[in-house]
């Protein structure tokens, strides 16, 4: 199915310019251009989009009233089923789920799902009505672990439900990853994090924050001695991995998460904050996925020359391809095939090079994809100060470790029901980066809200 007005292109920041700022790569659309673009849609009976989307969004529903120019419903219309349409419109992998499932993709382009889900979400925030906080329609009250993306969406619905929700953060800004980990330059933290959050809170949500659950209070505790009725565990997978190869622990080696967490949370970029951050001449950033890219960039937007090492071919990449289209545009350099063996340190315990071996493309291993295969004799060494592991998280072990008879897996994630969020323990729901490992925002979210309905449905019940 073909469409004769073409994809409406979003405009963007010269990549030579946003390589020295840390402002929003991408413009968005402005008004004329969503509603050029949303009358690109079909509106399909049997939307496949909505189909691929985790969070089941009335796609052809919203695009329908951008086109119209009804801005206002087009926002009520995603609230009943995102809270966070700012968020997940800049940084949801469409190109896998709603968009790579649009009709109109099969001979063309298909339409512009997530620029026209950032227009709204940003027209609402400057524009829009702001949510009330419901009367309290129950008296039993939920505490909710960890402020990322499930923590909020399963905070934001319990609410909506009336109950009593306070979210414990440990970090002294809620937002999970989307404050600590992913970077100013895609997702805003004053202009669109803080706008979502404060949404949420004003559906009545309370948030503490420099909480750590399992430390300054225990999930134990707050279901016997707090008066908690149920507990959501939002606490994502923030425990970064290294590959356990010489020299990583030499001065200079650093994991993606503390790198972005300085840059980020700590705004080491700005002048106007101490926080320390070394790049160094030359940074290598270890790995394929966001985290990579996000490191990468932020670290060439720091002054130096970076470049990326990953195991498998540019087919493997797990990062949006509009993230690796970027990263290209600024100057990135991608070393694929390519594997570390050793960081080399010099006599003062510095980091002065990575040397690295050739890799080949095998059969497909369990994850689908063609397995990475050492070429013997291929090893060569590039010059670099700063190594930054960019390798996967796992769920950090204090909550299962101070939670009793909370099931987890071999890797550390709790163990709960894709559906419900149930875990091992009555009262106890869980979802998001906790349960699966390091995933998406729109997962996590989707997590958060399919535990809220199952904790309502439980507390009915008790
Ligand atoms: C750098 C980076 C870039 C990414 N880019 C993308 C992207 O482009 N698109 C995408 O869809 N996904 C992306 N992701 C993945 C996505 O951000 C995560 O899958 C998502 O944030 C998971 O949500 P969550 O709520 O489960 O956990 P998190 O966002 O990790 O939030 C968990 C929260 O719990 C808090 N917490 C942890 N332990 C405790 C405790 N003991 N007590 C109290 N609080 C606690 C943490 O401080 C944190 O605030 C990226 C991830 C990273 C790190
Ligand atoms: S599949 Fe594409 S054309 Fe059809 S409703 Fe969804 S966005 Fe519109």
């Amino acid at each position: 199915m073909a469409n004769k007005i073409p994809r409406v292109p979003v405009r963007e920041q010269d990549p030579k310019v946003r390589v020295t700022n840390f402002e929003e790569v991408c413009y968005g659309y402005d008004l004329q251009e969503a509603q050029l673009e949303a009358s690109r849609c079909l509106g399909c009976k049997k939307p496949r989009c909505v189909e691929h989307c985790p969070v089941s969004l009335q796609i052809p529903q919203f695009i329908e009233q951008v086109s119209q120019g009804n801005f206002a419903e087009a926002a009520r219309v995603i609230a009943q089923d995102s809270s966070l349409p700012s968020v997940c419109g800049r940084v949801c992998p469409q190109e896998s789920q709603c968009e790579g499932s649009c009709i109109l993709g099969i001979k063309g382009e298909p339409v512009s799902i997530g620029k026209l889900e950032r227009f709204v979400g940003d027209w609402n925030i400057a524009n829009g009505e702001h949510p009330v906080a419901q009367a309290s329609a129950q008296a039993k009250r939920v505490a909710v672990v960890g402020s990322g993306p499930a923590g909020l969406a399963c905070a934001s619905d319990l609410a909506k439900m009336g109950y009593g929700v306070k979210i414990f953060e440990a970090l002294h800004k809620a937002g999970g990853v989307l404050q600590y980990g992913i970077p100013e330059f895609r997702l805003p933290k004053e202009k669109v994090v803080a706008q979502e959050i404060q949404n949420v809170l004003n559906l009545g949500v309370e948030i503490e924050t420099d909480v750590i659950v399992g430390r300054t209070i225990t999930v134990d505790e707050m279901l016997d001695t707090e008066g908690y009725s149920a507990v959501f565990i939002g606490s994502g997978a923030g425990l970064p991995r290294f590959m356990g190869i010489p020299g990583e622990n030499l001065n200079g080696v650093v994991s993606a998460n503390e790198f972005l967490t300085r840059a980020n949370l700590m705004r080491a970029y700005d002048a106007q904050y101490d926080t320390p951050i070394y790049v160094g001449q030359r940074v290598v950033v270890v790995g394929g996925g966001n985290v990579a890219m996000d490191a990468v960039r932020t670290a060439a937007r720091l002054g130096a020359e970076a470049h990326i090492v990953y195991r498998r071919s540019e087919a493997e990449l797990p990062a949006r391809a509009e993230e690796v289209h970027h990263a290209k545009q600024e100057g990135i350099s991608f070393k694929m095939l390519t594997n570390p063996t050793e960081v080399i340190g010099d006599e003062k315990g510095w980091v002065r090079g990575i040397r690295c071996i050739q890799m080949e493309l095998g059969e497909p291993d369990a994850s689908g994809r063609r397995s990475p295969i050492e070429i013997p004799g291929s090893e060569f060494e590039i010059e670099c100060d700063v190594v930054i592991m960019a390798l996967g998280t796992s769920p950090n072990p204090l909550i299962a470790a101070t939670t009793h008879d909370l099931e987890t897996t071999r890797r550390g994630c709790i163990v709960a029901d894709e559906q419900q969020g149930q875990t091992s323990r009555k009262g106890i729901f869980a979802g998001g980066d906790a349960v699966t490992g390091a995933a998406t925002v729109i997962l996590a979210m989707g997590a958060g809200r399919k535990a809220a309905k199952a904790i309502d449905a439980y507390l009915k019940n008790e």
